[in-house]
């Protein structure tokens, strides 16, 4: 079984947000077929829908794994359940939201997962952790990330302020 390069989105404003991304972060290195090779700094973002709700933590993680995209999901999911289950308040903010954002230069257009993540380019909260890890991180079709950044701030989309 071969091994795989996975960027991992980590979202959560409800309940201590960096407590459950740092959490999250020892849970992903402990993923069955899966270690952790790294994870940004934390951001504090605010948030993309309605604005009477909590400004964002987001993080991204690096992770090796043998596990397929749709397995190593189906662990995601299960991850973001065990948060949700401690205060699940119904249409509440979130207490976690992992998103696979890349997964090697897989592209992928499943019922259930589309990879790359198709936010992705978009958001700053999401860009600017995965260059701090990989500032010559390239989207399966070349685009470089570090061309993006640029444009997010200028945009005004970027009001992010790394809390460590
Ligand atoms: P967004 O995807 O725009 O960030 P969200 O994270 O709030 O929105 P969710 O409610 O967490 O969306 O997920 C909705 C569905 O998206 C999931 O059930 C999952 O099957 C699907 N999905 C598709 N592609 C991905 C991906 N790359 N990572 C995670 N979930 C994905
Ligand atoms: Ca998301
Ligand atoms: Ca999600």
């Amino acid at each position: 079984m071969s091994s795989h390069r996975a960027w991992i989105g980590l979202g959560s404003n409800l309940d201590d947000p960096r407590r459950h991304i740092e959490q999250a972060l020892e849970e992903l290195d402990r993923l069955p077929l899966t270690r952790r090779l790294g994870a940004s700094r934390c951001y504090v973002s605010r948030p993309l829908g309605p604005r009477d709700q909590p400004d964002f933590i987001n993080a991204v993680a690096l992770l090796e794994t043998r596990l397929s995209p749709l397995a190593l999901l189906d662990q995601l999911q299960a991850l973001e359940q065990r948060h949700r289950r401690v205060r699940a308040r119904r249409w509440g903010p979130r207490t976690l939201d992992l998103d696979l954002l890349l997964f090697d230069d897989s592209v992928l257009s499943l019922p259930r997962l589309s990879v790359p993540h198709p936010e992705l380019t978009h958001r700053a909260f999401v860009v600017l952790p995965l260059l701090e890890l990989a500032p010559t991180l390239a989207l399966p079709d070349g685009l470089r990330l570090a061309g993006l950044a640029e444009a997010l701030e200028a945009d005004g989309l970027a009001p992010l302020l790394p809390t460590t």
